[in-house]
């Protein structure tokens, strides 16, 4: 995770349909649920739901999930010094760093999607984001020579993995990995699983504005809805936005990324924090790409790929997927909005 997060300002998607007490509420016949209640992890906001059959079993699945994003956040976060990414970014271009089995996963999907994306998804993308990030703070775009140089740092080319050892290592030095753009799905999706392994009705996982649901609702169990916040008005977090379209999903998984709340000011010009590896600054095609999917963990990686890509190779990408659909929506003022061929689906008609 990106060490730029502020909490507060992440939450792109709000769940509408359940409504879901602090506690334990009945929903349906049988089924109770139980919830964490929004919690800042990652630098942002989470939040969890367990339905099932007694609150026990609601109250454990909502523990095991809560357990898996402190491990992911332990693991992934740039923030902590002591998390394993902290430990690869300070030792892998002296040495193999050996990590454990979901950072290892993590990095393999990162490069995948790398290849599937031309290289518009980028994890070692960590230089870039600092520089820009600077450039923030001092008011001032980064010259020539800067750019090129932090560039020299970024290339997943330059990441090495080796799964007989599983370890990492840099070809170049002071390269930077930052799993902003995939880390919370993956987290997600660990969660649920953790959930389903329980004994969990249903559920739904959300990490700032991504999120992943399945099996029953605390809505008398029918499909979970899920609003897509409208980027001209989406909320800051903590206050719900406008809703531009709900979606109706039963095992799904949805990732907003969006520069409408998250971004770098120069000059006063928006610069968004998704960076483009190839143009090495913000990335300008959109002010919100949703991607649905079954896992989390893609669905996170292709909304900041398509983020990237633009409209003409970013749904050209979904399309090529069976897996993902795409609602993406213009940059201001016009806002327009685009969807992939099966999104429709989704939508809610009623
Ligand atoms: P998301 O909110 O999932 O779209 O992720 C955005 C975060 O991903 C940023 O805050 C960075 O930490 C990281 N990031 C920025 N640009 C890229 C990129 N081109 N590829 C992968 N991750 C990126
Ligand atoms: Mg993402």
């Amino acid at each position: 995770m990106s060490g730029k997060m502020k909490p507060g300002i992440v939450i792109g998607i709000v769940i509408v349909a359940a409504v879901v007490l602090l506690g334990v509420l009945r929903s349906g016949s049988r089924l109770v649920t139980a919830q964490s209640g929004r919690y800042i992890i990652m630098g942002t906001f989470a939040r969890i739901v367990a339905v099932a059959d007694d609150d026990k079993i609601a109250r454990k699945c909502v523990e095991s999930a809560r357990d898996k994003l402190e491990l992911v956040n332990a693991l992934m976060s740039d923030y902590d010094p002591n998390s394993e990414i902290s430990k690869v970014n300070k030792q892998a271009y002296e040495t193999q760093v050996g990590v454990s089995e979901e950072t290892f996963f993590v990095l393999e999907k990162a490069l995948h999607f790398s290849e599937v994306s031309q290289g518009a998804f980028d994890v070692t993308i960590g230089p870039l984001v600092d520089l820009w990030h600077k450039a923030g703070e001092a008011n001032s775009l980064p010259g020539d020579a800067e750019i090129a140089e932090a560039r020299s740092r970024v290339g997943c080319e330059k990441l090495l993995l080796d799964s007989q050892s599983r370890t990492v290592k840099f070809a170049v030095e002071g390269m930077r990995l930052d799993l902003g753009g995939i880390a919370k799905g993956y987290a997600i999706d660990l969660a649920v699983e953790a959930m389903k392994r329980q004994g969990a009705a249903g559920g739904m996982v959300e990490i700032g504005g991504d999120l992943r649901v399945f099996g029953k609702s605390p809505n008398a169990g029918k499909s979970w809805a899920v609003g897509i916040a409208d980027p001209r008005e989406p909320g800051d977090g903590i206050a719900a936005g406008k809703m531009l379209m709900v979606l109706r999903l039963n095992d799904a998984a949805v990732a907003t990324s969006g520069d409408y709340q998250r971004f770098v000011e120069v000059g006063g010009e928006r610069y968004s924090h998704i960076i483009s590896p190839s143009a090495a600054s913000g990335a300008r095609g959109f002010s919100s790409v949703t991607v649905i999917g079954k896992s989390a963990t893609d669905a996170d990686a292709l909304a900041t790929a398509v983020s990237v890509m633009g409209s003409g190779e970013g749904m050209s990408l979904i399309e090529q997927l069976e897996q993902a659909e795409a609602i993406v929506i213009s940059p201001a003022p016009e806002y327009k909005i685009q969807q992939s061929s099966g999104a429709g689906a989704y939508l809610d008609s009623r």
